[in-house]
């Protein structure tokens, strides 16, 4: 009866505590937020204001009116209100407020309060109490009180947002330590993070954003480099990401030692039709449509968890664009029998996988409708599974290592609802527990978590700006091998089979979207080995210009991403400081000297200056650092 009331007065108590916090917080940080108010462009409130607010504010009001009329016409009668030490404090009904409680035993307490329980239901400080009940006062320090503190204050920001870009609010959740909002603009996409403060000098309540802001569109290098300040790796950097394949590989093989497996990649067009027709007898000819026929499963189950797979017809046959390797792996799995000796088999594939995602759902690189995973399906035995996550886990912190992320690991298990036998999962759950505990860093158990064909280890990644991905997936299967009729023989007799588990394996998860999580994470600053502007060659004056080139060119021979600058309008300082600014992981500038003792003079994007080398040697220890796959190249040169 009262939800309207309490959402509108909800959100306008979070402003007065958001206040309040706020000038506190300009109190204490005063000199910084001088100091951006100077440096930075101010932006101004839209003039005039975006007219959504005007029907927003009516909206309000009348909201308000309505329900203060409600509240008004409600009885009131003494009640009370015990306190978690067991104090009672006497009330009325539809008047006390939590906010009115917490006063009543001090001003401080009621102003440091972020929120209230009533009843253990998170309660607003300004809505009355409607009969006897307990009460909690949540503070900032508490975790709950923090989290509301963080989604309020998301909610000020987004309002702020929208007075200075006038566009409309997408998503903008709390995170850890803050909050956050995207917001889509005519054509732009801003987001802002935890940056708001209150002017000390002038009073107002305008908030300084700090806003990055971006295209939305095509993700096409062009708009990368209007996105992110930088130019998005070329395919000749693109080739990096195989090495994560090479990776992948090498780890399989080299666990693998009995099978030689490794990558696989399965054709792209899927028949979506029944019946299952030579699929083995035709997997070389020409004609790829027709190459792969999955049978009666694609319709039963792929259409089923699939519906946003591009469908077309050929020769009235209907066909899918692949939009998951799991059901192709499991089918050459089966492509003859296999013995308990040949287990495990793993199958890495950086195949294409379409999925005709709602046009609305599309975002920048993070979800689109072609893309690739570094997916792997392990094929092994139950008593494999320890030592298979063990290898995941380890891949895992390999490949993370390199990027410089950190990650949390989760730990799911049995659902109400699951499939197969319960001594099978409860076996699973302990190797995977047991794997965790060996991996040596903390992870926490999400109970009833795990899908309902088997439990999996959750990995989220932190971003720069603590926001949270989950791009890894480590996933024991029960099912598949089920659905695909998938065995292995035990012993001498043949007809002694069982079912292997499944291990769905992917670290990066989508390549698109791992690379705007490094876009964001880097902002703009890629590490040596992964980045677009490896180096760049600055002559002092136009007479070396022939040197500089012939410098660019023999970096580049040796398989590095190097530029010249050999503008002549512009001073060399200046130079200097527009390639740091683009982010060139090294500037090597010559004049004569360089020129006669065939060196450079090298110094990094943060102005460290390491003298001069000869081409040769800077050339050696490019190799060294891209080997190496290192985040600070620019210290250690
Ligand atoms: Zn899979």
């Amino acid at each position: 009866m009262f939800s309207k009331f309490v959402l509108t007065r909800v959100s306008k108590r979070i402003c007065h505590t958001f206040s309040r916090y706020a000038s506190r917080q300009s109190g204490k940080k005063g000199k910084k937020a001088a100091a951006d108010n100077e440096s930075g462009d101010r932006l101004k409130e839209m003039m005039p204001p975006p007219e959504f607010l005007a029907e927003r504010q009516l909206l309000w009001d009348q909201l308000k009116k309505e329900a203060d009329e409600q509240l008004a016409a409600m009885p009131s009668e003494p009640i009370k209100i015990t306190l978690p030490d067991g104090k009672v404090v006497e009330g009325q009904s539809w008047r006390t407020t939590p906010y009115e409680v917490a006063k009543g035993i001090s001003q401080g307490l009621a102003d440091n309060c972020v929120v209230a329980k009533v009843n253990d239901v998170t309660w607003d400080l300004d809505r009355p109490f409607e009969s006897d009940a307990t009460l909690q006062l949540l503070k900032f320090d508490d975790k709950e009180g923090e989290y509301v503190f963080w989604h309020s204050s998301a909610h000020i920001l987004g309002e702020a947002m929208e007075r200075l870009y006038g566009g409309h609010l997408c998503y903008g959740p709390p995170i850890e330590g803050g909050f956050y909002y995207d917001m889509w603009s005519e054509r732009r996409y801003v987001t802002t993070y935890n940056t708001l403060i209150q002017s000390p000098k002038d009073k107002t309540h305008q908030p300084h954003l700090n806003s990055s802001t971006y295209w939305e569109g095509k993700a096409d290098a062009e708009n990368l480099q209007r996105i992110y300040g930088i130019s998005f790796p070329d395919t000749k950097q693109l080739k990096e990401w195989k090495h994560f394949q090479e990776e992948a590989a090498k780890r399989d093989h080299r666990k693998l030692g009995r099978v030689g497996c490794g990558n696989v990649y399965l054709i792209q067009g899927n028949d979506t039709d029944t019946k299952r027709r030579g699929f083995w007898d035709s997997w070389y000819p020409p004609t790829v449509y027709y190459l792969l026929d999955l049978g009666d499963w694609s319709v039963s189950w792929l259409n089923s968890t699939m519906d946003n797979m591009f469908q077309f017809e050929v020769d009235k046959e209907k066909f899918a664009l692949k939009p998951m390797n799991c059901p192709g792996h499991c089918l050459m799995f089966d492509v003859r029998p296999r013995s308990w000796k040949e287990l495990p088999v793993r199958m890495a594939d950086f195949g294409v996988l379409h999925r005709n995602e709602l046009k609305g759902a599309l975002s920048g690189l993070t979800r689109v409708r072609r893309f690739q995973q570094d997916d792997a399906h392990i094929f092994c035995r139950p008593d494999q599974i320890k030592e298979e996550i063990s290898g995941c886990l380890d891949f895992l912190k390999h490949v993370y290592g390199v990027f410089g992320f950190t990650f949390k690991l989760n730990l799911s298990t049995r659902p109400e609802k699951y499939m197969g036998e319960i001594a099978v999962w409860d076996e699973a759950e302990k190797h995977l527990a047991e794997c965790l505990d060996e991996f040596g860093q903390g992870w926490e158990l999400n109970p009833q978590d795990g899908a309902f064909y088997g439990p999996k280890i959750d990995i989220t990644i932190m971003d720069a700006l603590k926001r949270s991905h989950q791009c890894a997936t480590i996933q024991l299967d029960f099912q598949l091998p089920l659905r695909f009729n998938l065995s292995y023989v035990t012993g001498e007799d043949a007809s002694d089979k069982k079912r292997p588990v499944i291990i769905h394996r992917a670290v990066l998860g989508s390549v698109e979207r791992m690379i705007a999580i490094l876009c964001e994470s880097y902002s703009g600053k890629w590490p040596f080995w992964l980045s677009p502007r490896q180096a760049v060659v600055i002559p002092v004056a136009p007479l070396y210009n022939d040197y500089a080139n012939q410098v660019k060119q023999q970096i580049q021979c040796a398989g590095f991403m190097c530029d010249t600058d050999v503008d002549e309008g512009t001073t060399l300082n200046k130079k200097v400081r527009n390639c740091q600014l683009s982010q060139y992981n090294f500037i090597l500038v010559v004049g004569e000297k360089e020129v006669t003792n065939k060196t450079a003079n090298v110094r990094t994007r943060d102005n460290k200056v390491h003298g001069e080398h000869t081409i040769d040697d800077i050339v050696t220890r490019f190799q060294a650092l891209k080997t190496s796959q290192c985040i600070d190249a620019e210290e250690k040169f």
